[in-house]
């Protein structure tokens, strides 16, 4: 038998970078094929640095990136907003990869220029990825578009990006229709240094899997309730046990800032709360691929959003 050559084995952090609603999550979700991160039609459900790890065997190399899925830069209006603006500085000038995701269906808005100043002032340089996504609600222009060629230019904005960051390498992808995310794979696996694997194979997120739960009850009430809390609601996992054989048992308290908001969080004769707590228990138990039995509170803890004491003790 001959002798193989060793494996070359590349491993890396990326940074997930962009503005809210631009599509982190679910770009993160289609590369890991499972649901890791939040993802919500809304802004700002992503409130926490969350890693997934991608793990690859190939016969040319083994390959880890893991990735930060940190919060969008925002005009600070709460205390929560900069201390997610400080999280995402120091993500960035941690990693050894910047995945810088927009919407290609847009021109750059004034919050990516916040990104693209951050990403220009850093002192250490980081290769930088630019993901041009959302391109299927883009019309390709027959003129524009070689026969025989798909992904051509439709108007994706590339330019007007570029300009902003002429040392990114673009990528044009739909994070929902899974297009040229191949090419977008490949783009980052080149970037990535040499190094052994940071975690086991097997192990999907770092983050515990309370976490992850709570986040999926934040996310359920921010798509129920709308705009009707807006923004005031965090939660709490007071209790998860397993429950051997037949699942595992959460109770969560809901925090909202007002008696008003309570009243509707919990519903006529309790039905909101109950609904929220049924596709959560859903949610959770498509993530943990067992039976869960969910118990839902709601209490009113004023200012939450400003109490530095208090968002530290939920985990923020
Ligand atoms: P994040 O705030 O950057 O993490 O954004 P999310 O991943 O939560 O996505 C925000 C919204 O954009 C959701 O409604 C997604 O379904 C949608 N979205 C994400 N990627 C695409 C895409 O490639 N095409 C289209 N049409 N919608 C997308
Ligand atoms: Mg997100």
């Amino acid at each position: 038998m001959e002798n193989s050559p060793p494996l070359l084995s590349k491993s890396g952090f990326v940074a997930v970078m962009g503005r809210p609603n631009v599509g982190k999550s679910t770009l993160i979700n289609a590369l890991l094929g499972q649901k890791i991160a939040a993802v919500s039609p809304r802004p700002q459900t992503t409130r926490k640095r969350q890693l997934g790890i991608l793990t690859l065997e190939r016969e040319d190399c083994s390959l880890q990136a893991v990735f930060i899925d940190t919060p969008g830069i925002h005009q600070p209006r709460y205390k929560l907003g900069e201390l997610m603006n400080k999280e995402a500085t120091q993500t960035l000038e941690e990693s050894d990869l910047v995945l810088f995701i927009v919407d290609g269906s847009q021109p750059p808005q004034p919050e990516d220029t916040l990104l693209f100043n951050l990403l220009n002032g850093l002192k250490r340089r980081v290769p930088i990825i630019l993901a041009l996504n959302k391109i299927d609600l883009l019309q390709s222009s027959p003129e524009q578009t070689p026969k025989g060629v798909d992904h051509q230019p439709r108007n994706d904005h590339r330019a007007a990006y570029m300009e902003n960051l002429p040392q990114a390498q673009a990528v044009a992808i739909s994070a929902t229709q899974g297009d040229n995310l191949p090419e977008l794979l490949e783009t980052i696996i080149a970037n990535l240094p040499e190094g052994d694997p940071f975690f086991p194979k097997d192990q999907l997120t770092d983050l515990y899997e309370r976490e992850i739960a709570a986040d999926l009850i934040r996310e359920t009430c921010l798509n129920i309730l709308r705009d009707e809390v807006p923004h005031g609601i965090a939660v709490r996992i007071d209790q998860f046990t397993e429950r051997g054989e037949t699942g595992a048992l959460i109770e969560a308290t809901l925090f909202v800032e007002r008696e008003s908001h309570k009243a509707i969080v919990i519903g006529q004769g309790g039905q909101m709360i109950k609904q929220i707590g049924s596709v959560a228990r859903q949610e959770i138990e498509n993530m943990s691929g067992r039976s869960i039995f969910l118990q839902l509170k709601v209490k009113v803890r004023k200012n939450w959003r400003n109490d530095e004491k208090v968002l530290r003790a939920f985990g923020y």
